[in-house]
């Protein structure tokens, strides 16, 4: 225990995209970073595994916008430390019917945040996208040019290796069961499954769906952060229309709000077939998952394809699917804040992230960075991922929509 293999300054716990990006946050700055995962490292059982991940500054909350710009600069320094793309940049297209509120949200952020965003009625959407996005009568779409696709598996391998290049430790297989405030000399005890113990000055719980569980035991805390099992969907697209639908193309990744929720990213990952999913999922035990894809209706997602898509996607059913878990709280916002009680600022969380956190993941650990470090973090409102919200308010933050 004493043996300097074992004591860092910060210990991560947790190697999905916020603790390897946390980590790597950290051991740019010269601290002895431990990141230390449950199961092997980049494995396809928690939020961060998959084949892609909707970069959009288009937001209903304009407190997210600056965090999109802000990542999506981080993004692109990354990528080029690195020497290989893990962002694919392509225009942000939102729709819905002309009675839903988001969309007048979403312009109103992008007024507040001076991003550049053109609205378009039925027609000039179909101008626009040449006759391949279709919307009813009475809807419209925002248009920006902040959006893309980020490769999440490669994405969470990047900062693990630019963080292993800063002379991070990383260790799989190795599941916390505990941290304990050392009474001695300060500090936290992060205790292993297998009984391995690492002493830190400060830790940082990201824990993705496991979250809720281990901060109850580290700190007796309850947040109120849910795992939702969700599926990923992939549609064919018609022969002889691929390329008008691929990442490069004037196609753009697309979020359609109201009754189904639909997001979706133009084709990249699997040649000839586009992602189309509904945003939502039912409740689950991460640890017990159901593996179910039939536990998602895709009835009004089959209707909306073959309504939006020109009859060039093959809306019978996807011919791929993938499961993944989301982490909601009960606002959708995220939880970036100290443990507290008897840890101080010793302690530092990164959960909830709801089902839209991956393209945040930069921004997200240059905060919990900064919290640990510096105790406090600048340039992000703070005020709205407070892990106290749900103590005032059980429902949290309370949202003008
Ligand atoms: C289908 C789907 C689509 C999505 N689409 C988008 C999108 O388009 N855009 C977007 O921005 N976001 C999207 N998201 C959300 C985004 O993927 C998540 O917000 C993000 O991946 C969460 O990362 P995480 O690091 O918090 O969780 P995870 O990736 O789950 O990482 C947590 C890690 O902690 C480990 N762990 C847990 N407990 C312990 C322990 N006791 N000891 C050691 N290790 C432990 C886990 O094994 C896991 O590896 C999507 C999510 C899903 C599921």
């Amino acid at each position: 225990m004493e043996c300097s293999s074992h004591q860092f300054d910060v210990i991560v716990v947790g190697a999905g995209i916020m603790g390897s990006s946390t980590a790597y946050q950290l051991a740019k700055r010269g601290q002895k970073t431990l990141l230390l995962e449950q199961f092997d490292f980049l494995h396809h059982r928690g939020s961060s595994h998959g084949e892609s991940r909707t970069l959009r500054a288009a937001y209903t909350e304009d407190y997210y916008c600056d965090m999109v710009k802000e990542s999506s600069q981080i993004w692109e320094q990354a990528q080029s430390e690195i020497g290989y793309k893990v962002y694919f940049k392509a225009q942000q297209f939102d729709m819905s019917p002309s009675d839903n509120k988001s969309l007048l949200s979403i312009i109103s952020s992008c007024e507040k945040k001076s991003i550049p965003y053109r609205v378009l009625d039925r027609q000039q959407v179909s101008d626009r996208f040449s006759g391949l996005i279709n919307l009813p009568e009475d809807w419209f779409g925002v248009l920006t040019d902040v959006g893309g696709v980020i490769k999440p598996t490669k994405a969470v391998s990047m900062f693990q290796a630019l963080a292993f290049q800063r002379g991070a430790v990383l260790r799989d297989n190795m599941e916390v069961k505990n941290v304990v405030k050392d009474e001695v000399k300060g500090g936290v005890n992060v205790e292993t499954a297998d009984g391995e113990k690492f002493w830190g000055k400060k830790c940082v719980i990201t824990a993705g769906a496991w979250v809720r569980k281990l901060v109850k035991t580290v700190g007796g805390l309850e947040l109120p952060i849910q795992a939702l099992e969700t599926t990923v969907c992939y549609w064919r697209i018609k022969e002889g229309h691929e390329a008008k639908f691929a990442i490069g193309s004037d196609f753009p990744t697309f979020v359609s709000y109201g009754e189904p929720y639909v997001f979706g990213t133009p084709s990249l990952e699997f040649p000839g077939l586009i992602k189309i999913s509904v945003n939502g999922g039912y409740p689950c035990d991460p640890d017990k998952r159901p593996w179910d894809p039939a536990g998602i209706s895709l009835d009004s997602l089959k209707e909306w394809i073959k309504g939006r898509f020109s009859g060039l996607v093959d809306y019978g059913g996807p011919v791929a699917t993938q499961s993944c878990m989301y982490s909601m709280t009960p606002d959708e916002d995220f939880v970036l804040d100290f443990l507290g009680g008897e840890f101080g600022k010793d302690v530092v969380i990164g959960g909830g992230f709801s089902g839209h956190g991956f393209k945040m993941a930069p921004v997200v650990g240059r905060v919990l960075a900064d919290l640990l470090l510096s105790g406090e973090a600048k340039g992000v409102e703070m005020k709205y991922f407070r892990a106290q919200r749900f103590q005032d308010n059980p429902k949290g933050n309370v949202k003008g929509l």
